[in-house]
């Protein structure tokens, strides 16, 4: 047997014995265990040992459930929907790296996750390994030798997930670039795997030119006290904290909710920052609200809740054509009113479906 035949064999029997535990909480039905297997050969199961142990006793459309433990309806694909929805491999001069916007980039040292969410966007490129030194050095590169580049955004997978050592060696090398201004890094970790965040983590992410934290979080389930603990520690050591939000179907999509969640954020010391409409990716019509639910929703707590605590609602044009608030005139009801007319920031119009049917697979 040769090494890949090998691997290949230790993720079978790892995906197994995850399902396997699942099936043994009650949180996948013992008739949709294959199914669900079919999904995770796409996107990997990934559930933190103390996250599985908060899951057990809840039900399957309990909000943190859904959110980590595969379905069947993951097997429901659309031809409409992307494999890369927002179009990374459109702007990926050098592996690893995004290249969208002139000012910014978006560094993905490593693609793995501590959880896999079961509406990512990237379903299809997560769950694989972090970048070799020779990939590394040579998006390093790419930003030093661009001098219009003023943000990095390191993301994935999850930054956080690697060694703090490995960590600190990034931000170093990315700080002593005279033109990068601030460095942002997206992460899951301080509320889902919040053990990670420990004093040799702290001191990893201790640099001297600006880091923002910027926290991917759901539902307000998603922070419990350890999460709390992570947060505060990470600001009292003088990290400033944004918020994202995936807007999804039965989650968190209605006003209530998202009026907790936004809340949630503030009492920790988070600014809410982007509220995203459900990328087109395979497999996540079961999470996809409308864009008209979603302005709706997004009417109703402009309404009701503090300045301090709103979002930006944002589409992100499938394409790799960037973002646009989903809320302003930059989108429009198409003539039929079955689809959207989205202007991006060239004053480009782009045909925009949102109510698409998946084909059932099964
Ligand atoms: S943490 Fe981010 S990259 Fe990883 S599975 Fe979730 S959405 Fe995808």
């Amino acid at each position: 047997m040769n090494i890949i035949q090998k691997l290949i064999g230790r993720k079978r029997k790892k995906r197994s014995q995850i399902l396997s535990a699942l099936v043994d909480a009650n949180l996948v039905c013992r008739s949709d265990a294959e199914a669900c297997e079919d999904a995770a050969r796409t996107l990997p199961i990934g559930i933190p040992k103390k996250l599985l142990e908060r899951l057990k006793g809840r039900s399957r459309s309990d909000p943190l459930v859904r959110q980590f433990v595969p379905s069947t309806n993951e097997n429901k694909k659309s031809g409409k929907e992307l494999t890369d929805p927002i179009g990374d491999d459109h702007h990926s001069p050098v592996f690893g790296l995004v290249h969208r916007y002139p000012d910014r980039v978006l560094l993905m040292p490593v693609s793995s996750c501590p959880v896999y969410c079961r509406f990512c966007f990237r379903r299809n490129s997560v769950g694989g390994a972090r970048l070799t030194r020779t990939q590394l050095d040579k998006a390093i590169d790419y930003i030093e030798q661009n001098n219009e580049i003023w943000e990095v955004i390191l993301s994935g997978g999850d930054p956080l997930i690697l060694a703090p050592q490995r960590i600190n060696d990034i931000l170093n090398r990315l700080e002593k670039i005279n033109h990068v201004g601030t460095i942002r890094l997206h992460t899951r970790v301080p509320a889902l795997d919040p053990d990670r965040i420990t004093s040799a983590m702290l001191k990893a992410l201790d640099i001297q030119k600006p880091l923002w934290i910027v926290l991917h979080c759901n539902h307000a389930s998603e922070i419990d006290q350890s999460a709390e603990e992570a947060i505060r520690k990470l600001i009292d050591s003088g990290i400033p904290m944004l918020s994202q939000t995936v807007l999804l179907k039965g989650i968190n999509d209605t006003s209530t909710d998202l009026t907790k969640l936004m809340r949630t954020f503030v009492e920790n010391r988070i600014k809410p920052y982007y509220l995203h409409q459900g990328d087109l990716a395979q497999g996540t019509s079961h999470f996809r609200t409308t864009l008209r639910h979603g302005r709706n929703l997004v009417r109703t707590i402009r309404g009701r809740l503090s300045g301090v605590a709103q979002p930006i609602y944002v589409l992100d044009i499938p394409g790799g054509f960037g973002k646009v608030s989903a809320e302003d005139a930059w989108i429009t009801p198409s003539v039929d009113g079955t689809a959207w007319k989205v202007q991006d920031h060239k004053g480009v119009t782009h045909h925009y479906e949102d109510n698409i049917e998946p084909l059932d697979t099964q």
